[in-house]
């Protein structure tokens, strides 16, 4: 099989997962096969700390032809692992999976049944959700949320195992944002994206590298990267609030002169302080919303390389360093 141009790419982002790794193999490796079409499995190692890197070796070792692995310097996270995977695919198609069996590999035939039916991304939706109960109730909430303030329809977005066309692929690959979505930049690109549901399982081993706070700030980024709803929404409120407050003075001033009592000025007083309190409040909240997009702009502007890359393994490339 000519590793060149296959049908298939599988994306997979690694890190820390040596547990998991080999039942992976083991599932991953059959269920392409039995789909008959020529495809790469492009694993990112991003970074990790354990053996994972070195099974991957392995796993290439044994299936070079199919098998190409790219090995991060550090860990810049499972978005930008997935970029350094389409940049280097060569598969008409692009599909990215975790690495930790939460997306079963067998229903990956789905994905591109549906792109055979014409669809140049498909999402997926897990049908039963084996996650904790606050992981579903946030991201429920989430999704609320992000559809209203941007265009993007995902029903199901902590699900990875989608399918692109190599155009958005490339697409994606070539926006230059360094805090990125992938599976919401790709409805920037799809002509006609479509969903479909897949199975879900638990964690097959290991633990979940996203934490609390990376989930909130994952959903920062999801917001501020396609929309610029809050920033509009807060100057919004913000004019009402000044507008609020000056009829509010308007009226505390001629109140007060019409029945100055002392008691009763006193009272003025306080509400203003409750004002105060509520406008510095604002203020704050303000800030902070332009310090998200300030804090992105900055970070675009020094125009870092994304990642560093230690080490890639396929036919016809040099190993850089032995791992
Ligand atoms: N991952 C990664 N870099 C990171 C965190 C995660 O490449 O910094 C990979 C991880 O190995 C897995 C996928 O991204 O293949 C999803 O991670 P995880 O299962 O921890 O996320 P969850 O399923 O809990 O959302
Ligand atoms: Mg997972």
């Amino acid at each position: 099989m000519n590793a060149r141009l296959a049908e298939l790419s599988i994306v997979i982002p690694v890190y820390n997962e040596e547990a998991g790794l080999p039942t992976l193999f083991d599932r991953l490796y059959p269920a392409l096969d039995k789909l008959g079409r020529s495809y790469e499995v492009i694993f990112v190692d991003d970074g990790s700390r354990d053996r994972s890197a070195a099974l991957l070796k392995d796993q290439f070792l044994q299936r070079p032809d199919v098998t190409r692995v790219v090995v991060f310097n550090a860990n810049y996270g499972q978005h930008l692992a997935i970029i350094a995977g389409f940049e280097r695919c060569r598969g008409e198609r692009v599909v990215t999976l975790d690495a930790d069996l939460q997306n079963p590999p067998e229903e990956i035939g789905k994905l591109i049944a549906a792109m055979d039916a014409g669809h140049d991304y498909v999402g997926s939706i897990r049908r039963t959700r084996k996650d904790t109960w606050w992981r579903s109730v946030a991201s429920r909430l989430m999704n609320r949320v992000r559809e209203r303030i941007t265009r993007i329809k995902m029903t199901d977005q902590g699900c990875m195992l989608r399918a692109y066309s190599r155009d958005i692929a490339r697409a994606i690959a070539a926006s230059r944002e360094i805090s990125t979505f992938i599976p919401a930049l790709a409805y920037t690109y799809a002509h006609s994206p479509t969903e479909v549901e897949v199975e879900h399982a638990e964690r097959a081993a290991g633990e979940s590298k996203y934490s609390l706070y990376k989930l909130i700030r994952l959903n920062f980024d999801l917001i501020t990267g396609f929309s610029l709803v809050p920033l509009q929404l807060f100057s919004m409120f913000g004019m009402l609030v000044s507008v609020g407050a000056l009829v509010t003075y308007l009226i505390v001033i001629v109140s007060r002169l019409l029945q100055a009592g002392w008691r009763e000025g006193f009272a003025t007083l306080w509400d203003r302080d409750i004002l105060a309190f509520f406008l510095i409040g604002m203020l704050l909240f303000g800030l902070g919303l332009v310090g998200e997009y300030v804090g992105r702009i900055y970070q675009q502007v020094r125009e870092r390389p994304r990642y560093t890359i230690r080490a890639v393994l396929e036919r016809d490339a040099e190993v850089t360093r032995a791992l």
